[in-house]
């Protein structure tokens, strides 16, 4: 797998002028420390908030303008709520999901099923809700058919164009190669299909790109969706409603990186918009957003202490989080800055690899980075871990998920979802006698 290594091109001076800054001072992280023991997820809600606020202003040219926040990305009613504020939907792929926005308050076409693979009973939960299911498959009508009988007044579909999609900074995805969206001419039989049986209202769907920089992918995106439902509202004499943008809209995870700008790309889904969808006679289509990194990521940081060093043939620092709290860096290579605290302004003059305790050689957060000189009790703050962070947990090595705490716009610190106990972890075994007697056995 590769690894990022993105961070050696940065000077000592360099990394720590580049000025990626945690949400919290250490003196304030030590006092959320003390109540509430790493390894935990920390959110700003004045950060969820800022950017809740800059995404509906940058779409408030569009009446109906809505997102829905993709829940996978930060499952957590504290957080889903506060995005409700700002008149957030959600986006959910299973029926856990969807249970968790509708005891959200949640309800009806707040709610969008964007799913693949759907087993029937997410369906029939989907339409129990009034939910918009936005259709991945053209096979699934036949499927919805057999299952569920007749379609909801409005139905969505998720097209995939196929080959690359270009962006002016060149070729960032590969739809060809994703298993997601039916072709175009399938979106146009269903659509064929679905307006003949009694379908009145209908939406397209696509997600081409993921952790896109540069502002241009939305804008391309929508004008390549817009062009496609002039071309079916005109041969098809149907009402396309809604055209959903999904997700796809990156962060900066590396210092020197360019953030996006929200504003920009809401003014270029406009201006295609502007020449496509008005002409056609098409100025009530709704936008919709399904953003889930761009809405959460920078808003939440994974808050860990240093526990051990060790020198072999390189240099490591031991954290008590591990892969299980944040895979991404295990996963994929991704980059996730470390910001050692106290130490924001120290020259990053060494290298370090930051290691969780997993047995696995790749639970690493971070390989040949360099950071200020670190030291076992110096707490770190592992940026952009607030989408798509807690929520890819898992329990390998009998790790238990970690606790997620807000930090509120008052500076006090709530917990918004506690750490895992050995009884969450084993209380599946209950079926056994020897699971029963486990659970007995343990303290508290
Ligand atoms: C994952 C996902 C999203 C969110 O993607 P981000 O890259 O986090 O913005 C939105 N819609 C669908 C259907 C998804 O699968």
């Amino acid at each position: 797998m590769a690894k990022s290594t993105a961070a050696q091109g940065f000077t000592a001076e360099s990394t720590a002028a580049c000025g990626k800054r945690p949400f919290v001072s250490k003196e304030q992280l030590e006092a959320i420390a003390a109540e509430f023991p790493t390894p935990f997820h920390l959110y700003s809600e004045h950060e969820v908030r800022r950017r809740a606020q800059a995404l509906n202003q940058a779409f408030a040219w569009n009446p109906g303008f809505c997102e829905y926040f993709a829940v996978k990305a930060t499952p957590n009613p504290s957080i889903l709520k506060i995005l409700m504020e700002y008149g957030c939907g959600a986006d959910c792929a299973t029926s856990n999901e969807l249970l968790l926005a509708h005891a959200c308050g949640l309800e009806g076409e707040q709610i969008m099923l964007s799913s693949n693979d759907t087993p029937a009973q997410t369906y029939l939960l989907a339409r129990d809700l009034g939910a918009i299911v936005n259709f991945d498959s053209y096979d699934m009508l036949e499927y919805w058919r057999q299952s569920l009988d007749t379609f909801p007044k409005t139905v969505c579909c998720r097209v995939n164009p196929g080959g690359d999609f270009q962006s002016a900074n060149g070729i960032i995805g590969s739809p060809r190669d994703a298993k997601f969206g039916m072709t175009e001419a399938q979106l146009h039989q269903a659509f064929t299909e679905l307006s003949a049986e009694g379908v009145q209202e209908f939406g397209i769907h696509a997600f081409l790109a993921s952790n896109t920089l540069g502002n241009d992918y939305y804008p391309r995106l929508a004008r390549q969706l817009f062009q496609l439902a002039a071309h079916e509202a005109a041969e098809l004499g149907i009402h396309i409603g809604f055209i959903d943008l999904s997700g796809g809209v990156g962060v900066a995870y590396e210092p020197g990186q360019q953030e996006n700008d929200i504003a920009a790309i809401g003014e270029g889904v406009r201006r295609a918009y502007q020449e496509v969808l008005v002409p056609a006679g098409m100025g009530d289509v709704q936008i919709k957003t399904e953003l889930g990194r761009w809405m959460l990521a920078p808003a939440g940081g994974l808050v860990t202490r240093v526990i051990h060093e060790k020198v072999t043939y390189k240099d490591y620092l031991g954290v008590d989080a591990c892969a299980a709290d944040l895979i991404r860096p295990a996963m994929y290579g991704a980059y996730h800055h470390i910001t050692v605290m106290g130490k924001e302004d120290a020259p990053a003059d060494h290298t370090y690899n930051v290691v969780g305790g997993l047995c696995e050689n790749n639970d690493q957060f971070a390989w040949d980075r360099q950071l200020p000189e670190t030291t076992p009790g110096d707490l770190l703050f592992i940026h952009d871990a607030g989408a798509h962070g807690h929520s890819m947990g898992y329990n390998y090595n009998g790790r238990t998920r970690s606790a997620e705490v807000l930090l509120q716009e008052d500076g006090t610190a709530r917990l918004i979802r506690r750490a895992e106990r050995p009884q969450d972890l084993f209380a599946t075994l209950d079926v056994t006698e020897e699971g029963k007697a486990l659970l007995a056995s343990l303290p508290g």
